[in-house]
């Protein structure tokens, strides 16, 4: 991705400030835009020839930036019923056994289309469960990794896992951390017993405490826990108490999701009752209470539903203007080629999205015929990089410097951006942002809707979906 000429911010390091009625006002539904344009715009023409044409684009332009690997292990032992990602319950390991036969195979395609160019600078392993891998398994498959990519070095790079604490002990947490893993996330959602119950995902509070303390004396560099708001069961009350348990575990990095209950699209979540669901106004107390809590107890915002301790790499990117946002969520390596590997699993290379096949048995089909298992894709027009870059820039800054965006690209903002400019004037009377003749800066009552405001660059809003000729479905923006 092309990246910015520096401008010196205007609101460095802004507070938020949490407005219940405004966010009750002007919250609708709308995309996360950890990509623009988002996933359900992918078309199945997008092909494996398209993706090997990115790639000889990035060869022949000197292959300047370094590479994101993304690890897809889509298995878990058992569901949670609020669960909207892609991925296959089973208890049956050997599936796993298979799964990494053919997963080599393709990171053995990948390696070997970008030899010579392959330093990777960030690792992620995300799922489904990482941890349904065994330990033998991990360390057999990171091995290949490190055997057909160039990794930098444990104090430059960020090689993180996603972890579920039901699936380890503290003796696999340190292999994890001896395997080279420096950050880890622990599915969290919520400590309350009834809650748990509620979404078929029993945790007990002592395994998950277990599981950071053994994360800090292993030493990796960010501990990050994943929460949920909007459960069954969920209260006020309830949602205090998980937070003085999180904010005791003293983790670097906080996510708090909301829950989005789609049980329409979500065959899982028609196991929740749906009179066991907050209310909207709850949902909106709840989040209230989150905000106050973390930053009382000295995190900072970052955007969107995360927060992190100042000193972490993700605060100290967000001041210093680096900070990127990808498939998995916000990242501190912008500008790197993200190649992805497993079932369904997105990569970014040049200008270009391309996502693998989603079922096991496709996935394993264009394998065995030698294919990369590319199934959809898309091509990012001049239009499309413009305005990723300005959903980017609102995402992770919260202000965009128009005239430093018209250095680096050949058009009047004013002009290029006319219609969405006139949009953004009804959020600047609701108080969301400030526009000037330099700057579009969302102030610190705006920053909770900022998925909002970069709505209004999204230009494929409200158009028929590509593949299934139908409207997205997205979840409420809080
Ligand atoms: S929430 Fe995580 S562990 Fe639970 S079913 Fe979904 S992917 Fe698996």
């Amino acid at each position: 991705m092309k990246t910015m000429p520096a401008a010196e911010s205007k609101y460095p390091s802004t507070p938020i400030q949490f407005d219940s009625e405004l966010i009750g006002k002007v919250t609708q539904q709308g995309p996360r835009y950890t990509s623009y344009p988002t996933a359900d715009r992918f078309s199945a023409n997008f092909q494996m020839g398209d993706y090997l044409q990115a790639v000889a684009q990035i060869k022949s332009g000197g292959a300047r930036n370094p590479l994101s690997l993304y690890i897809h292990i889509p298995f878990c032992q058992s569901l949670c019923y609020y669960c909207g990602c892609n991925k296959i319950i089973t208890k049956n390991h050997s599936k796993a056994e298979t799964y990494l036969v053919y997963l080599k195979q393709e990171v053995d395609m990948q390696a070997a289309l970008f030899a010579g160019m392959n330093r990777v600078e960030q690792l992620h392993f995300g799922g489904g469960t990482p941890t349904f891998l065994s330990d033998e398994e991990m360390g057999d498959l990171v091995k290949h990794l490190r055997k057909s990519f160039s990794f930098v070095s444990d104090a430059e790079g960020e090689f993180s896992i996603e972890i579920d604490p039901r699936t380890v002990d503290p003796a696999r947490i340190h292999s994890l951390r001896a395997q080279g893993f420096n950050r880890i996330s622990l599915g969290v959602q919520d400590f309350d017993p009834e809650v748990q119950k509620a979404v078929n995902r029993i945790q007990p509070e002592a395994l998950t405490i277990r599981a950071i303390e053994a994360a800090r004396e292993a030493d990796f560099k960010s501990i990050s826990i994943d929460l949920i708001y909007g459960l069954p069961k969920q209260t006020v009350m309830t949602m205090s108490t998980t937070l003085s348990k999180v904010i005791a575990a003293d983790p670097d990095r906080i996510s708090i999701y909301n829950y989005a209950h789609m049980p329409h699209l979500f065959k899982s979540q028609r196991l929740i009752a749906d009179d066991e669901i907050p209310s909207a106004q709850a949902k909106l107390d709840m989040l209230s209470l989150c905000v106050r809590r973390l930053t009382d107890a000295g995190y900072v915002y970052i955007g969107m539903d995360h927060f992190a301790k100042p000193n972490d790499a993700l605060a100290v990117a967000q001041r210093q203007g680096r900070l990127h946002r990808n498939f998995q969520g916000y990242s501190t390596h912008a500008g790197a080629e993200m190649v992805s590997c497993g079932v369904s699993a997105i990569s970014a290379v040049g200008s270009t999205y391309s996502q693998n096949e989603k079922s096991l048995e496709h996935y394993y089909e264009r394998i065995e015929r030698g294919e990369l298992p590319i199934a959809r894709g898309l091509k990012l027009t001049n239009d499309d990089l413009l305005r990723r870059m300005v959903i980017q820039m609102l995402m992770c800054n919260f202000e965009l410097s128009t005239k430093v965006f018209e250095l680096a690209y050949p058009i009047s903002f004013s002009t290029y951006f006319a219609r969405e400019l006139e949009k953004l004037r009804e959020f600047e009377v609701d108080g969301l942002l400030s526009i000037d003749e330099d700057w579009l800066t969302v102030t610190p009552k705006g920053r909770f809707l900022v998925r909002n405001i970069c709505m209004a660059f999204d230009r494929y809003l409200g158009m028929p979906n590509l593949i299934k000729l139908e409207r997205m479905q997205y979840s409420r923006t809080i």
